[in-house]
């Protein structure tokens, strides 16, 4: 690129809602020229178009309001917990107002059409008015739900009564008095409507084919604590920027299944009080993982609604029993389930009876007839991709964004797209958008932006495009983080399933907007990693990945690091061994097993703790004798529970839990000693325990994966006992290890280089490591040895050590099988429940397990 191009305009922004007033005011701010085409005929977006009755904001005003301008967020008094529709139009209306914003908009106008050309570096847009301008940069600020969805019932056009839909009511009102009224859809649209279009018709009648989850809005003049935040907004905005919803609250990190079932009621029964709706999902950290924790808080609102609703028939129809909780958008109403309880309004379960055809005179459903004066369409919008595709959007070499998001929205950060230069879109699918407080994640992106073209404007740069990895690389992420929550679940517009035919995908990014905006400063922060640059003086691309764990590993690495606990290294064995087991105790339980029975087994010099873990399936079973993690110095036979409950249960063994001495107390071969002696008393003890005698295997963890392979070293040297396959996680097995795994993660992923070292220290001296006791990969010979299952994480410290060993097995004739998981941290294999993403390979170890076993096999 050599000379700036000619262009009329810097920025063509299409929208003026609240993304495309504050689009504006910033590039005014920032000295450029934009221009913002608006399809209505005045600002506000959503809330000049959706006037039905009862249609207010779901996040209280005080969050839902822009936080940019500290004297507009004091000037501007919300009159609700929940402005109605009319407020919140005639705040962004004084938006306008305020910052001259109109003079810039020409309403009524709809962009149709977006061509990039490549020569001049310029966008020429094209509206439905015959206008065609150019600029520098384009911005679909559109709204992710702005564009209805289609009908998708047959013959509306033979209805000779009223029509109304919910998004574009009549500016004038409707009066429903004296009318029978049809009412299609309960989402939230529907159930904020209903109670108000029911107490003016003579009849309303309501069509519901998915029963929601709703709970009271409890709605009335602003709680004085609630206004007191507004003394100090601008810290309390801060805080909210620190949020997964964008509103403050709590975010717990305990699980809905450790804490008693008293505690549960209790912290629901405060939730629902509240009559809010952002921190539903995050009252426990499992409700949106695991579906068992889902449930809990499912019936407690099921149970709230059943008691609301005095018909039990209707009671049972409108109680919500399809999808996981907070996988559709949660509604908040006034007044909804009651209004079933009125003489004059009815119900429809289409589920059971479909409608099948609009009539002349009203609605046919599989064996009824309803007449109507008026049918009011609530049935949504095509979400957060139907305004971006109701525009031919043309980038590089003349591609139309329609055909490359044929099926999906490929983007990077939600805020930009491959072969589309010079282009953002404002809470773009792939962004946290939709799932959190609208306002301050418009403000997210347009900050964003504005510091992004300021950057190219501090460095001579002119044209901006993500690469194609960077873009691959933000929709796995996407994927990964929608796969391991409940939101597939759902066939709800969040997955693109309330259209037909379109792509099923997730469609917003469900990390979160606080672990967003970090993504988004990293990049920056990174000389914009993951963007191609053109300018006057040459490109320039830091290509990369802004995330390369996985997501919950991600969180969690985020969460820790948050926490500033001291490293364990820096504490006493007694006191790491306290932090241990209180975050052990956090740790969410595992699945329900059999039976699990403690005991006592002689160690090789004292008496040592088991826990037995029996699958809930007729025995005898198959053993495998398990160790645990703790690089000798913390831990005990219970403490990787939750992942003996997971291994036991997915591979229908027994498993063995055995304690062994811990350094500094008890130092090298001590653990190896107590592992060996663990080893034979199973051995000899199989058929008492409940296992088939002769189906014996080790396994372990870390520290507990270096017993398990030293125990089989012995027991091969000894004659016995026989193994028939040693599952190796992460294990320890070269205290000499200098590899690049080692150096590449050796700080930053929990089990640190520093750690390990202190592990060492704690356990055998320098001169004793390189006894194959203590590190199994140094040892004369490797063959003969039982088949070996090793799992190694991407970011860990003993990736390559494991791997070695696995290929050392090999090569020595011992069948092995290493395999490094993408994105895993040493600790992700054993934090079920924690770590989702690592339940496939928690699947597949288990089923490693299972496949040592002979008599399995012949079953
Ligand atoms: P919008 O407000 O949708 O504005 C987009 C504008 O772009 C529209 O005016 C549209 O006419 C215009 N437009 C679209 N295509 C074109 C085109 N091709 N050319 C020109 N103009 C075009 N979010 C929350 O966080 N809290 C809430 O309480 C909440 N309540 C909601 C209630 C309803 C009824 C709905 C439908 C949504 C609600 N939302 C809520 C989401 C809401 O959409 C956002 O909060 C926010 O208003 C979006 O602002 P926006 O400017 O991005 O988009
Ligand atoms: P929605 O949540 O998608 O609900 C649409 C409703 O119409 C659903 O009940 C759906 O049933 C039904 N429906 C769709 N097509 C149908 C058909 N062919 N036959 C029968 N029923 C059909 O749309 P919405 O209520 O407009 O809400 C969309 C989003 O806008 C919300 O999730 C929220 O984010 C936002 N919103 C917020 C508020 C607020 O409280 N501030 C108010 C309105 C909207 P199925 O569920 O079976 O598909």
């Amino acid at each position: 690129m050599t000379e700036m191009p000619k262009k009329n305009l810097d920025v063509v922004v299409a929208g003026a809602g609240f993304a495309g007033l504050y689009l504006l005011h910033k590039f005014r701010e920032m000295g450029l020229t934009p221009r913002a085409f608006e399809a209505g005929d005045d600002v506000g977006g959503t809330w000049y178009w959706n006037r039905y009755p009862g249609a207010r904001c779901d996040i209280e005003s005080i969050d839902y309001s822009f936080s940019f301008d500290p004297e507009l967020e004091q000037e501007w008094q919300w009159t609700e917990k929940y402005a109605t529709q009319p407020e919140i139009l005639s705040y962004a209306q004084h938006v306008a107002d305020r910052f001259d914003l109109r003079k810039d908009i020409t309403f009524a106008t709809r962009v149709e059409k977006a061509v990039w050309d490549e020569d001049d570096a310029l966008w020429t847009v094209t509206t439905d008015q015959g206008e065609t301008v150019t600029a520098r940069f384009f911005i679909m600020a559109t709204g992710c739900l702005s564009e209805p969805k289609d009908i998708d019932i047959d013959g509306v056009e033979n209805f000779s009564g009223e029509i109304y839909r919910t998004h574009s009511w009549p500016h004038e009102g409707v009066n429903f008095t004296g009318k029978t009224v049809g009412v299609i859809g309960t989402g939230s649209s529907g159930i904020q409507s209903i109670p108000l279009i029911a107490e003016q018709a003579e009849n309303t009648t309501v069509f519901q084919r998915t029963a929601n989850y709703s709970i009271p809005a409890g709605n009335g003049p602003i709680a004085p604590e609630k206004l007191a935040v507004t003394e100090h907004y601008q810290d309390y905005r801060a805080e909210a920027r620190k949020t997964r919803v964008g509103v403050p609250g709590k975010e717990a990190m305990d699980f809905a299944l450790t804490v008693s079932e008293e505690e549960r009621q209790e912290r629901y029964e405060e939730l629902w009080a509240k009559g809010a709706i952002p921190h539903l999902g995050s009252e426990f950290a499992d409700i949106l993982l695991n579906e068992e924790a889902n449930e809990t808080l499912a019936e407690f609102v099921r149970s709230k609604v059943r008691s609301k609703i005095e018909d039990p028939e209707l009671a049972e129809i409108l109680t919500p029993t399809e999808f996981p909780i907070c996988t559709k958008r949660a509604c908040l109403d006034t007044n909804y389930y009651e209004t079933f309880n009125k003489s004059n309004v009815d119900l429809v379960d289409i589920r059971k009876n479909p409608i099948r055809t609009i009539t002349e005179s009203g609605i046919a459903t599989q064996d009824k007839e309803f007449d109507f004066d008026a049918i009011v369409f609530a049935t949504g919008f095509d979400a957060m991709t139907g305004a971006l595709m109701a525009v031919d959007i043309r980038g590089r070499d003349g591609q139309s964004l329609r055909k490359k998001w044929e099926h999906g929205p490929l983007n990077y950060l939600g805020l930009t797209v491959e072969g589309f230069p010079n282009f953002f879109m404002i809470t773009g699918p792939g962004s946290p958008s939709v799932m959190t407080n609208m306002v301050l994640s418009i403000e997210q992106h347009v900050e964003w932006i504005a510091d992004c073209l300021g950057y190219m404007a501090d460095n001579n740069l002119s044209v901006i495009e993500p690469t194609a990895t960077a873009e691959n690389g933000w929709v796995d992420y996407v994927t990964a983080t929608a796969d391991m929550t409940l939101f597939p679940k759902a066939k709800s517009w969040y997955m693109g399933a309330n259209v037909p035919g379109k792509p099923r995908v997730c469609l917003p990014y469900l990390g979160g907007a606080a672990a967003y905006r970090r993504a988004c400063d990293d990049v920056a922060a990174d000389d914009y990693l993951g963007f191609r640059f053109d300018g006057s003086e040459g490109s320039q691309c830091n290509d990369g990945l802004v995330r390369r764990q996985q997501p919950d590993v991600v969180a969690l690495l985020e969460a820790l690091a948050e926490m500033e606990l001291p490293p364990f290294e820096t504490l006493s064995a007694q006191d790491a061994r306290e932090v241990s087991v209180a975050m052990n105790a956090a740790n969410p339980p595992g699945p329900a097993v059999g039976e699990v029975a403690d005991g006592k087994f002689p160690g090789a010099a004292s008496e040592l703790d088991y826990r037995l873990y029996r699958p809930d399936t007729a025995g005898p079973h198959p053993v495998a004798v398990y160790f645990h993690g703790g690089g000798w110095v913390l831990g005990d036979h219970a403490s990787d529970d939750a992942f003996c409950r997971d291994l036991c249960v997915n591979s229908d063994s027994i498993i063995i839990s055995a304690n062994y001495r811990h350094g500094p107390e008890d130092r090298f071969p001590a653990a190896a000693d107590d592992g060996f002696a663990a080893l034979q008393w199973v051995a000899d003890n199989a058929e008492s325990l409940g296992g088939i005698p002769g189906e014996l295997a080790v396994c372990g963890w870390s520290a507990g994966g270096n017993i398990a392979a030293v125990v089989s070293q012995l027991a091969r040297d000894a004659g016995g006992p026989a193994i028939r396959g040693q599952i190796l996680i992460t294990p320890v097995v070269d205290g000499t290890d200098d590899s690049p795994s080692m150096t590449e993660n050796a700080e930053g992923f929990v089990l640190t280089k520093a750690l390990m070292d202190w592990f060492w220290d704690h356990y055998a001296d320098p001169s004793e490591r390189s006894d194959p006791r203590a590190s199994p990969l140094l040892a004369d010979s490797l063959a003969g040895l039982p088949p070996a299952f090793i799992v190694t994480g991407e970011f860990d410290p003993l990736r390559d050590q494991g791997m070695a060993y696995a290929e050392a097995l090999a090569a020595a004739g011992t069948p092995a099988r290493g395999i490094v998981a993408p994105g895993q941290i040493h600790t992700s294999f054993t934090a079920v429940g924690a770590i989702p993403t690592a339940n496939g390979i928690r699947a597949e170890i288990a089923n490693e397990l299972k496949s040592c076993f002979r008599a399995l096999e012949t079953v």
